[in-house]
């Protein structure tokens, strides 16, 4: 059924007996907000607004980021748009907001982390949001801080988004600090996206733009799957919706283990909606938990890619 014919995506995501995963795009900036609203997405799991940023000497002001936010909601209009808050530092460096020399930029002062010391730029941002969000009522919007690492991190940025007036704010989970309390941040927070591509450089203590330590670098090592598992398991305590929006979600395979492990949705790079679409719609959800418990109690990322591969015949027509 899946050979052949181009295949495209119709907006649905579901498993073959009817289960519903939102299947959400991945931007980067509004010129390709339309792009992914053409895709058929049912809305985009993580709006990233480095674009706004980079390049500057200076912040752009509440207008300018206003304007710019708003391009992407519009798109958007009648589905729902996560934005996440400036995620800054490590491998996305802004000259303005980090001064000093970090000797380990990783693991230093990036996403949320930035606004302890700069309040103003945090503040500017949720502003914006929340104008935009205002002019487009017809959009459903989300926001979510990247790089949040405990409870109180997650209440003071809750609260921070409350006083703007937008009240479904959420965290990433990047951190496995955060994998492991999702339960007790979930408590304040009414979303969690987990970021694999963080998330498994944080776990496996290997940095993700590194081609040596690639084979570390794999969100199919158990020990990540086992966090997206604790992720969703906290989500489920407390009633709340746990996605994923790294790469993980665009493999087919990883993407069926990631339903089986709990998550509700899954954002991705829009070109990679009609293959995850597909191979879930052919697997029901009695086989996307059977492989996710395999995979997670694999030994080797290796193993768990084989052994849900071998699950999966439907992966060989996807050609
Ligand atoms: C991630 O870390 O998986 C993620 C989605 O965020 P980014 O790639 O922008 O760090
Ligand atoms: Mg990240």
């Amino acid at each position: 059924a899946l050979a052949g014919a181009a295949r495209t995506f119709d907006g649905d995501g579901r498993t073959a007996d009817g289960h519903r995963v939102e299947l959400l795009a991945n931007v980067g900036d509004p010129a390709e907000a339309q792009a992914a609203a053409d895709s058929g997405a049912q809305g985009v799991g993580l709006f990233r607004t480095e674009f706004a940023f980079l390049d500057r000497t200076q912040a752009p002001d509440v207008d300018e980021q206003t304007t710019a936010y708003g391009r992407v909601l519009s798109a958007f209009t009648g589905r729902k748009v996560v934005v996440r808050t400036l995620d800054a530092g490590a491998d996305k460096p802004l000259p303005f907001l980090h001064a000093a020399p970090e000797a380990n930029p990783a693991l230093g002062v990036r996403g949320l982390r930035v606004a302890q010391e700069r309040p103003d730029v945090l503040e500017d941002q949720l502003t914006a949001i929340a104008r935009a969000a205002a002019a487009h009522p017809g959009t459903t919007t989300w926001v979510m801080a990247p790089m949040v690492a405990t409870v109180d991190e997650t209440e003071q940025f809750v609260a921070a988004c409350a006083r703007h007036g937008l009240t479904t704010a959420g965290i990433m989970v990047e951190v496995p600090s955060a994998a492991l309390l999702a339960g007790p941040m979930l408590a304040h927070a009414r979303f969690a996206s987990i970021g694999t591509n963080d998330l498994t450089q944080y776990t496996m203590a290997a940095d993700r733009l590194l081609g040596a330590v690639a084979a570390l670098s794999d969100a199919w090592q158990p020990a990540v799957l086992r966090l997206v598992e604790a992720t969703a398991l906290g989500g489920a305590a407390q009633a709340r919706p746990v996605g994923v929006c790294g790469e993980a979600a665009a493999d087919p395979a990883l993407a069926v283990v990631l339903v089986g492990l709990g998550v509700t949705s899954l954002s991705m790079t829009p070109r990679a909606l009609p293959d995850v679409a597909a191979v879930l719609g052919a697997t029901d959800l009695a086989t996307c938990r059977l492989l996710a418990r395999r995979a997670a109690d694999a030994s080797s990322a290796a193993d768990a890619r084989a052994v849900v591969r071998a699950g999966l015949p439907v992966l060989d027509e996807l050609g």
